[in-house]
């Protein structure tokens, strides 16, 4: 297990402390927070694989099922050389808490493989997602264990895990796996559904803050799935300036408004934003860019002690999940910014997988128009739920008033809790 050298970048670490903050709030006691903090399921896959010069290497896999008491496990499976039981765990329990913020019936679950996808050709990694996907045909099931698509994996590897488990089954059993290609049993609009429900969720914010979003500046850091889909839906149909956007090649910026579609483009040609011809590079932090939104679309730990003094947006949009660190929500909340929370805020992507998983089932399949409004009005109620908690609670208690974070996780764990109650102790 990797230990991080520095703990306040732990993620299962930092989620504790959110879920620990949230459940004393809600005075749970010591024996009911063990029972929702600790994951149900933890395994590591040690996966050989043959590689295209007749050399074999072994890989390390991870499935982490955090809690199915509102139903299967559901959670992507992320590729990436730091991948870590540690981080797998988090990511899970995250899952757990945003499928009860957005309720839907699913508890949470996520995997990862430790592999940088670019060292490897499609061939090997086919090999290596079909052996990940056969050495845990016993979790997965459309019952048990859904994943899904995560950093580093897409609808390609979705399909591959699709056909792996069906062969094992002796049927086409697509409803294992969400986020597949349209022609393999996916949903309309779950490719742009995380970044919608990230777009809906700063529309309902600025609403609540009286704040116009037609014009308002914003810097996306990650332009892969969730960071230039929350982009160009901005621009697009809400009129905001996207007026920086960073990935691992580097970040640009234009303070007129960067052309969307045309950096999506050159992101798809060139592998990235660096070299972008319609924006200067920017060479100083994305974090703390002047704008008036800012969305960490990218990975965990963005915003830190470090340099969350230094944000100078008004509205965090947490697209990545864990992007921000406890010790820099407490720096950001004095500062008043306000953060939609990554459980609620990103919560499209897996909202639109039920959908897919409910698709599947029925064998009946929706139009596009249909999966985003049904969406919209998924994020909506979710978002008043969490505005509504958070008002619910006192403001003037010794402890402070809750932040939409902690006002997330309570609704969350109240909805989890309650499930538990009235199913009982299996014992
Ligand atoms: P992706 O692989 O499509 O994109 C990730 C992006 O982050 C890429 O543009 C990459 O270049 C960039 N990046 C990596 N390191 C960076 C760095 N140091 N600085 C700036 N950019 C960097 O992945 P994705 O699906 O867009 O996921 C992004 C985040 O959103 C992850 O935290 C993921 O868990 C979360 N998320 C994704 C979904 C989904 O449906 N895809 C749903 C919920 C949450």
């Amino acid at each position: 297990m990797a230990v991080a050298v520095n703990s306040q970048l732990n993620p299962l670490e930092n989620a504790e402390r959110q879920f620990v903050e949230a459940a004393a709030r809600l005075k749970l006691d010591p024996g009911t927070m063990d029972l929702l903090k600790k994951p149900r399921r933890a395994t590591i896959q040690w996966l050989p694989v043959m590689m295209d010069d007749g050399n074999v290497r072994m890989f390390e896999g991870f499935r982490v099922q955090h809690n199915i008491a509102r139903g299967p496990a559901k959670g992507g499976i992320r590729y990436h050389p730091d991948v870590s039981l540690e981080e797998v765990s988090a990511l899970a329990s995250w899952m757990t808490w945003k499928c009860a913020v957005a309720d839907i019936p699913f508890g949470g679950g996520k995997g990862g493989i430790k592999v940088d996808p670019r060292t490897l050709s499609r061939a090997e990694l086919e090999r290596l997602t079909r052996r990940y996907a056969a050495d845990l045909s016993d979790l997965f099931g459309p019952e048990s264990d859904v994943p899904a698509p995560d950093v580093n994996t897409g609808e390609r590897e979705m399909a591959w895990i699709a056909d792996t488990y069906s062969m094992h089954e002796r049927r086409t059993e697509l409803a294992v796996v969400t986020g597949k290609p349209l022609e393999v049993g996916g949903s309309q609009g779950r490719r742009e559904a995380t970044g919608r429900g990230v777009m809906i969720c700063i529309e309902q914010m600025c609403k609540h803050l009286g704040m116009p979003l037609a014009g308002a500046r914003v810097a996306v850091q990650g332009f892969g799935n969730v960071g230039g889909v929350t982009a160009d839906l901005l621009a697009r149909e809400c009129g905001a300036k996207i007026v920086a956007a960073s990935d691992a090649s580097g970040a640009v910026t234009n303070p007129a408004g960067l052309d969307v579609q045309a950096l999506l483009k050159h992101v798809a040609e060139k592998r990235g934003v660096a070299g972008f011809p319609g924006a200067k590079p920017l060479t100083t932090s994305i974090i703390e860019h002047d704008c008036d939104i800012l969305v960490p679309a990218a990975l965990e730990n963005q915003i830190t002690s470090d340099n969350a003094a230094r944000v100078r947006a008004r509205i965090v949009a947490e697209g990545a999940n864990g992007p921000t660190t406890p010790d820099a929500d407490k720096i950001l909340e004095s500062k008043g910014v306000h953060v939609i929370p990554d459980i609620l805020c990103n919560a499209g992507g897996v909202t639109v997988s039920y959908f897919e998983w409910v698709q599947n089932r029925m064998g009946f399949y929706w139009p596009e128009a249909e999966v985003n409004a049904r969406l919209r009005e998924k994020m909506v109620k979710a978002f008043g739920d969490v505005i509504a908690m958070k008002e619910r609670t006192d403001p003037s208690s010794k402890e402070g008033p809750v932040s939409l974070r902690i006002a997330a996780y309570m609704v969350a764990i109240q909805r989890v809790l309650r499930v538990h109650e009235l199913r009982g102790m299996y014992a």
